[in-house]
């Protein structure tokens, strides 16, 4: 079957050397060699966390973690800030797991600001919020720096924050920012394959959980750091996953995080020239833009170009590229670009003349 090359926000392109390491042979997770792995991994971990908290591996996807959190960590009532559709969800989970839980939600598109938050915080009611970093339904980055500074006035709120789509890609201190959860996937900005989720959290969260009696077994956090203080996981991990993680380490560690910070910028920037360069406005508020992905608008918000997208994706995957045609109520009125994980200038020149190409004849 011919490779389409995904530039879809997730899951995106998975490299060569990824692959090979995500086949070696099985092992034991009890054994030697899987706690020398996981052992050897931590420090690399930490490093891209900004953390001297452990690092904790769930075999499943982001969303195990994102609902374990408020397992976990809501006692009272959760603040679940949302701006799209993964941020949206959050609530809807939140409600399916009996949680007190309340929206503060602004216009997809546009990003979570501080004192949007404060306002809410400030009632007293809740001891936890939710917050997703990067909003992949939309392409737009909250500024995580200004809502986090929130947690010196609001100690004993639990701030927990999804990176799905950013972490590796732009820098997030978890430690420096007071954080309480970071979670990420693995097939969006670490460029694995799905089926590993990667967490941190704060002591005063695993002190928040161990008030929590309704918090399970697979996703309770107190059993992924008992597990951990023995280089192990709770269950029996995706071991290829592990594999895989260490190899795409030593990538990021050869390039240089700083370095890969710069790329995705540069890279984030050269598709929002393409959109602008050819007619096309962008869905995010100005300055909230994804360093990730581009989210294009088509028609979801007044001004600029619109082109027939299932097209426009027709005339794509006959030159082997796959896009995305724009997620849930913005479908077809927006469509996204992903340059996260591996991309270069030198493969994302390549989507932009197939995009020219498919404009050039629609
Ligand atoms: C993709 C995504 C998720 C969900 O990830 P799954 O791997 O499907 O669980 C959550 N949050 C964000 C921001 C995402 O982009």
């Amino acid at each position: 079957m011919a490779h389409v090359k995904l530039h879809i926000p997730g899951p995106v392109e998975v490299s060569e050397k990824t692959f090979q390491a995500f086949c070696s042979p099985m092992m034991g997770h009890r054994g030697q060699g899987f706690k020398d792995l996981y052992a050897r991994i931590q420090p690399q971990l930490q490093a891209l966390f900004h953390t001297r908290q452990p690092v904790y591996l769930s075999t499943s996807s982001a969303w195990g973690v994102m609902e374990a959190a408020l397992r976990n960590l809501v006692a009272r009532k959760v603040l679940c800030c949302m701006n799209g559709a993964f941020s949206d969800k959050w609530l809807d989970v939140a409600k399916r797991c009996a949680k007190a839980a309340e929206a503060l939600q602004v216009p997809w598109g546009s990003p979570i600001r501080a004192e949007q938050v404060d306002r809410q915080l400030a009632t007293g009611e809740f001891d936890a919020l939710t917050l997703i970093h990067n909003e992949t339904s939309t392409g737009t980055m909250s500024p995580l720096a200004e809502i986090a500074s929130l947690k010196a006035k609001y100690p004993d709120v639990m701030f927990i924050v999804d990176s799905v789509s950013s972490f590796s890609a732009i820098k997030i201190d978890f430690d420096g920012l007071g954080l309480d959860v970071l979670l990420t996937g693995s097939q969006k900005a670490l460029a694995l394959p799905p089926g590993i989720a990667l967490f941190t959290c704060s002591t005063a969260a695993l002190d928040r959980a161990s008030h929590a009696a309704d918090r399970g077994y697979y996703f309770d956090f107190l059993e992924f750091q008992k597990n951990g203080e023995q280089s192990m996981t709770p269950s029996t991990p995706s071991i290829g996953h592990v594999y895989a993680l260490a190899s795409k380490l030593e990538d990021i560690a050869t390039e240089g995080i700083e370095n890969r910070y710069a790329r995705h910028l540069r890279l984030a920037r050269q598709t929002r020239d393409w959109a602008a360069g050819h007619g096309f406005n962008l869905f995010p508020e100005p300055g909230f833009e994804s360093v990730t992905l581009t989210c294009v608008n088509n028609g979801a918000k007044p001004g600029g170009r619109i082109v027939e997208v299932p097209k426009l994706q027709s005339l794509l995957k006959d030159q082997g590229f796959l896009i995305d045609g724009g997620y849930g109520k913005i479908k077809g009125r927006t469509f996204r670009l992903s340059n996260m994980g591996d991309e270069s200038d030198e493969s994302m020149s390549r989507l932009y003349a197939a995009l020219d190409h498919a404009l050039n004849r629609m």
